[in-house]
Order: structure tokens, then sequence, then C-alpha cells
């Protein structure tokens, strides 16, 4: 049998200099042992249209269905902001998104203790802290229809309709049980069942999914609002939230804030199970090309080092291996090593990107 395949998305500004720190752990586990999985690089974005004419190639969008997974760095950029909406680099992301059908998405909020000890930092982030949202990410109310604006009689009026349908609802849920699993095997359902018909429905799928296929599980209800609340409040109450489009827009960016810099946080999207039973699979980092700090060499790599992290995990069976680079993040962070994201007022002197890359590999 074939080995299994990682297409690697580099895309632009900071997206290649992040993603050859990933190059290198990649090359340096193939001296040290098989991971089993055989890598390919194509373009996206901005760099594609700039070779193809076009963000995305047919030919990449093929490579991608057929990969086992694909990790991106980031698209986008201003040399890009006069192109047509239609060639924009940013739809070469949506395209893949949308053709693979990635409607499960998993934001980790993991605080890694060493900066939570991190003076400057201190107040604001949550040690310990470890949850993962799971946000529906391809119907809800930036799908539903009607949408637009409209005439009405004499003033115009801004639609736009939340919609979900069973199976759109048990299969997030689904994937949000799964994880459970693997974690700490407990889920919080969040809605706004008390205004909401989709917030009805919603409450009803997941318990049922839950009663006939996940008993083991522990599954709470809650409003959305409160949940933002008890987010902020006592937010290791949690392990996995599952919750719509909008909601889970909202919550995966506040519990982010809980754990530290953009430059921390990684990302995956997920969708059907394909034949080898792992789902297709996108990761990514949660922050964009960062244009102000492209081509510095400063960006940290982090986040995307932790979406690859995650595709380890979650699409080549190597979760032993995912922990081990976890957990040479987390040593050196205790041991100081600070790109310019994580520099306090305090200050001191940043590394660079290829710096902390070289700091992981050691590690
Ligand atoms: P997008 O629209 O693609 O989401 P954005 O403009 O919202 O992009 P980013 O490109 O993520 O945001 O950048 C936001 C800020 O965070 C910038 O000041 C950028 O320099 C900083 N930043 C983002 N990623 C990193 C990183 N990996 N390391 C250091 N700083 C980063
Ligand atoms: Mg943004």
């Amino acid at each position: 049998m074939a080995n299994p395949t990682l297409l690697i998305l580099a895309g632009d500004g900071i997206g290649p200099e992040v993603m050859d720190q990933v190059v290198r752990i990649i090359d340096w586990y193939g001296d040290k042992r098989d991971l089993a999985f055989d890598v390919e690089h194509d373009l996206v974005g901005g760099a594609a249209y700039d070779k193809h004419g076009t963000p995305l190639h047919d030919d990449t969008m093929a490579k991608a269905l057929e990969a086992d997974a694909v990790l991106l760095g980031a698209v986008g950029g201003p040399k890009y902001d006069d192109l047509d909406f239609s060639v924009k680099p940013e739809r070469g992301l949506l395209r893949l998104r949308k053709e693979m059908d990635l409607f499960s998405n998993l934001r980790p909020a993991q605080c890694f203790d060493a900066l939570a000890d991190f003076s400057s930092l201190k107040k604001e982030l949550v040690a310990g802290l470890d949850i993962m949202i799971v946000r529906e990410l391809t119907s809800g109310v930036y799908f539903g229809e009607p949408r637009g604006i409209f005439e009405e009689g004499n003033e115009r009026v801004g639609i736009n309709t939340q919609r979900y349908t069973e199976s759109e609802i048990d299969r997030v849920a689904r994937s949000a049980f799964e994880l459970a699993r693997r974690r700490g095997n407990k889920v919080c359902s969040m809605e706004k069942a008390n205004v909401m018909e989709s917030g009805i429905l919603w409450r009803e799928v997941v318990q049922k999914v839950h009663d006939e296929d996940y008993p083991d599980v522990e599954l709470s209800h809650m409003y959305a609002d409160n949940g933002a609340m008890q987010l902020v409040r006592s937010p290791k109450q949690f392990d996995v939230i599952v919750t719509d489009n909008l909601f889970g827009d909202i919550l995966s960016d506040c519990a982010a804030m809980l754990t530290g810099s953009l430059g921390m946080l990684p990302s995956a999207s997920l969708g059907a199970p394909n034949a080898n039973g792992h789902p297709k699979a996108m990761y990514e980092p949660v922050h964009g090309s960062a244009p102000d700090i492209a081509g510095q060499g400063k960006a940290n790599p982090i986040a995307c080092i932790l979406s690859f992290a995650m595709a380890l995990r979650y699409s080549f069976d190597q979760g032993d291996e995912a922990t081990r680079l976890e957990s040479a993040i987390e040593k050196v962070l205790a041991d100081g090593a600070r790109t310019a994201d994580l520099m306090g007022p305090e200050g001191g002197t940043p590394i660079s990107t290829t710096q902390m890359g070289d700091a992981i590999l050691e590690a």
C-alpha cells in the first residue's frame, strides 16, 4: 500500500517562513525514524496567482482532495489587494475548505505554563488551560438563504438566515464526541435554544447522537451567552465545546486570548472520513500572512508547528510524536526562548524564526 501523503501549501507572507521550520522538523524525523507518510509541496494564494493566474490551480485542488492531510501556512498580502475578488488569495483558501467540505473546525485553546508564568502576561492568561472548541464551519447564518440587503417600503433591510439541517448538526456533533473520547471525555454544546428554532433543533440532535452512539461521553448544554461568561470566568470546567458557525467564531477567539499570542495558535478543519477512516483534513495556524513582519525572520513558527502536531495526531495516528513535539515546545518556552511576539514590555532580546526552529529541534 502506498504511504499516506501530507500536502504542504506554504502560501504567502510569513507562511513560507514558518513552514520552513516544519519542513526542518520533518527532515529531522526523516533522519531518525520513519514517519510513514510522504510529503508534497504546492502553491496557494498569491504565490499560486503569480505562477498560474489563479489562487488555487485545479491540479492543486485535486492533490488536496487526494492527500490524507493538507498543511497550510497563510495566504494574502498587500501586493494582491487590488486583484479582482474572484482571484484574491483568500479565494484559494475558501475553495479548499468548500470542496473538501471541511465542516468541523477545531480550535484548541491551550496555555503553555511557561507563558502563563511570564510576568507581563500573567494577569490575562490561564495556566493549565486545555480546551478544544469545535465550530461548525460550512453552514449556519453565514450561508443560510435568504440573505442580502433588500428594499422594504421606504427603507432597506439587511437579512441573514440561521439555518441548520439535522444532518449538519449530526455530523459536527459526532466529530466533537469522537474528539472528546481522545481527550477528557466531556462535551458542552452551546446554542440559544431559548430564543432560536435552530438552537432547539441543535440541542435535540446533539442529545440524540449522544444517547444513541456516545453515551459514555459526559454531555451538557449551555446557552451560548452563559457559555461566553463561563469561558471567561472559569474556563477550566470545559473540555470540548461544540457550537455553531457564528457562536464558534466568537467563542473560539475569546478562548484563544486566554492562551497568549496569535503566533501560538493552531487549528484543524475536518470533513467526512475518507477511505482510510480518517477525516479529510486541513491544518493551519490561526494567524494570517502578517505582511507587517513578513520577510524579516521575526515570525513565531510555533502555531504552524502545533498545526503539524495536530496533523500527526488526527490524520497520521502519531499521537505520541505529536505529544513529543508539544513537549519540546513547552521546554524551549520554559528555557526562555521568545520570538518578538512573546516579549513583554519588560523587554529582552527576541530570537528569530529560524532560531526558534533550532531550539525546538534541539529539544
Ligand atoms: P488575516 O486577515 O489573514 O486573518 P490579519 O490581518 O487578521 O490576517 P495576521 O496576519 O494574523 O492578521 O496578523 C495580525 C498581527 O499579528 C500582525 O501584527 C502580525 O504581525 C501578528 N502576527 C501574526 N502571526 C504572527 C506570528 N506567527 N508571529 C508573530 N507575529 C504574528
Ligand atoms: Mg484575521
